[in-house]
């Protein structure tokens, strides 16, 4: 007896379901596209639980006609290519006729549509038409998505918490603003905003919207092409780095695509003025023919086929490492301080954060005996007592004991200092902290906002607190007193990078040797010249180290010259 069947329909829209759309972030991107085909100028996205249970998606595009609005789900009904030769060019976002069937086949769908002549409501549940009626709305289209896989347990069960699928979507939407400057988005949470672009057509505005000012200011913009393929958009200074790749975006004719290779020849263009292991921000725009893409390769569409792909792979990096080359002064080739973390490339940090920090608040520490209170603390344990000598090129320090006669490296002396006494400070639950008359604001992404809690959590060890200031950045009044030494900025965005990379940091041990070896590297202080008495402060600080002799990257602190030293050079002996 034969055993093949022809599945159902809703059988198949199912299965096609579990491709395209695994989770509300299928959904939102398959709706959103579809809106983008529709010529829309606006689109607005709102959810409610991380999209979990309701998701609803507002466009001022084209709009359906009645039978248009009910025949747009049925399975591989679509607008968008009608023959084969179609299939080798496609300039929409969709073409497979697949997501309204198969959204509409595992939810409870609303859609109501207006072209400008029909004004259509058509209502599905879990495949099944129930409601088409002509029903008063303004142009363009609406549609909601609710109860989304109640039906299909298996998947509901994959679902992760709905912070986890609302960031999924907020870095799905940055990407999506980002890669159409020409739309005005807005997404919404629980009826809070959470991303806002003005449609403007400008991506260094959408830059700004997304990444904030700091970010949009350090644009260089990218513009270079050969007979295949043009490149255009932005990589951001390799001053301002982040901890993963998220931050690389391509596009290739509008569409966001996730590309190993792509990404690669990017990081590539930036050899040389990156330290490893930091990633750069590019948002970098790809135009080719499109007989030379097939982007019908993944159902979800972020992959795509490209002929000739090792040219455009070389394209990037070379286009990418000559626009730095002709952008960047020589002072920015910082090459050898870029790999090791030396005070050159902190000083030259600082300049830049201080420069795009557009909130430049007068901070002042309302401060009474901190200094003292710190002092004193330090006072615990004396092992060792040098006497000052000298100074020594402002850079170094001179200095004796009974036996030997030191020469210190003031700034590697200070930052194994400043690591110890924050080791111990996290250590022993002594965090001294100082309040602001005017708060710290920092510029993060808005994905990072959603994670405010388990940021908090961690960064709880220093006392630090953060709450949302607005979509993209965060605010506190209370910071370790040790801030006066570093570039805040640097040091919290860094660190939040680490906590959100390194799911270890969990560990107190960890997080602070994290938490310490970062502070050094944000250290705004090292490699400043010292009058006799901050030299013999930190004489004094250096004895109390565990570690005195080398700084925490390894390089030693102090050269030690003993008496016997001596008469071995002056052959007295
Ligand atoms: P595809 O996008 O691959 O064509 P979809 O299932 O996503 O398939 O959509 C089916 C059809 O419904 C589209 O081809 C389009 O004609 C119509 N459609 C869907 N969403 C919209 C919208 N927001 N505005 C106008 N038409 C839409
Ligand atoms: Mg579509």
């Amino acid at each position: 007896m034969s055993k093949i069947k022809i599945l159902d329909e809703l059988l198949s829209n199912m299965i096609a379901a579990g491709e395209v759309v695994e989770r509300p972030m299928g959904v939102v991107k398959e709706l959103v596209e579809n809106s983008i085909d529709a010529n829309a100028g606006r689109i607005e996205i709102r959810l409610i639980n991380g999209g979990l249970d309701y998701i609803e998606i507002t466009d001022d595009g084209c709009g359906m006609d009645k039978r248009d609005a009910t025949a747009a789900f049925s399975r591989h009904a679509t607008s968008k290519i009608s023959e084969v030769n179609d299939l080798w060019q496609i300039r929409t976002m969709g073409f497979r006729g697949e997501a309204l069937p198969s959204i509409a086949s595992v939810s409870k769908v609303t859609l109501l549509t207006n072209d400008g002549s029909d004004s259509t409501l058509v209502r599905v549940e879990y495949g099944n038409v129930v409601e088409a009626k002509p029903f008063g709305a303004p142009e363009g289209t609406t549609i909601r998505v609710e109860g989304l896989f109640y039906k299909t347990p298996a998947r509901l069960k994959h679902l992760k918490s709905a912070n986890v699928e609302l960031n999924l979507i907020l870095e799905l939407i940055s990407k999506m603003a980002l890669s159409h400057p020409e739309i005005s988005f807005e997404l919404s949470n629980d009826g809070q905003i959470r991303i806002q672009t003005n449609g403007s057509g400008s991506l260094q505005e959408t830059i700004m919207a997304i990444y904030g000012v700091g970010v949009a200011k350090k644009c260089i913009a990218v513009d270079f092409e050969d007979y295949d393929f043009k490149v255009s958009g932005y990589i951001v200074h390799p001053a301002i780095t982040r901890a993963t790749r998220q931050y690389i975006n391509s596009f290739i004719n509008g569409r966001i695509i996730k590309s190993y290779q792509i990404q690669k020849a990017i990081i590539e263009g930036y050899k040389g003025y990156m330290m490893s292991n930091r990633y750069p921000i590019a948002i970098i725009n790809i135009e080719i023919d499109y007989k030379l893409v097939d982007v019908n390769v993944h159902p979800s569409k972020w992959e795509i086929r490209i002929s000739k792909e090792r040219q455009l792979y070389k394209l990037i990096t070379n286009g990418i490492n000559e626009t730095l080359k002709r952008e960047m002064t020589p002072s920015d080739l910082l090459i050898d301080n870029l790999t090791k973390p030396q005070q050159a490339v902190v000083h030259k940090e600082k300049e830049l954060l201080e420069e795009i920090d557009l909130f430049s608040y007068q901070r002042q520490p309302i401060l009474g005996s901190i200094q003292e209170e710190i002092s004193g603390y330090m006072e615990a344990e004396q092992t060792h007592r040098f006497t000052y000598l000298a100074q020594l090129h402002g850079k170094y320090i001179l200095a004796s004991d009974e036996e030997n006669l030191y020469i210190i490296d003031q700034h590697a002396a200070q930052e194994r200092c400043m690591f110890e006494e924050i080791q111990n400070q996290i250590m022993e639950k002594k965090v001294v902290t100082q309040h602001l008359l005017l708060p710290l604001v920092i510029e993060v992404n808005p994905a990072i906002v959603n994670q405010l809690d388990l940021i908090n959590e961690q960064l709880d060890c220093i006392k630090l607190n953060f709450e949302q200031f607005s979509m993209n950045s965060i605010v506190t009044r209370e910071v370790p007193y040790f801030f006066e030494q570093i570039d805040e900025m640097h040091f919290v965005q860094h660190l939040i990078n680490e906590i959100l990379e390194d799911k270890q940091m969990s560990r107190i041990d960890i997080r602070k040797e994290k938490i310490a070896s970062l502070a050094c590297h944000s250290s705004v202080r090292f490699n400043q010249y010292l009058s006799i008495e901050e030299s013999k402060t930190l004489l004094e600080r250096i004895s109390k180290c565990k570690q005195p002799f080398n700084c925490p990257h390894g390089r030693p602190t102090m050269i030690v010259i003993s008496e016997k030293d001596l008469i071995k050079e002056f052959k007295r002996a």
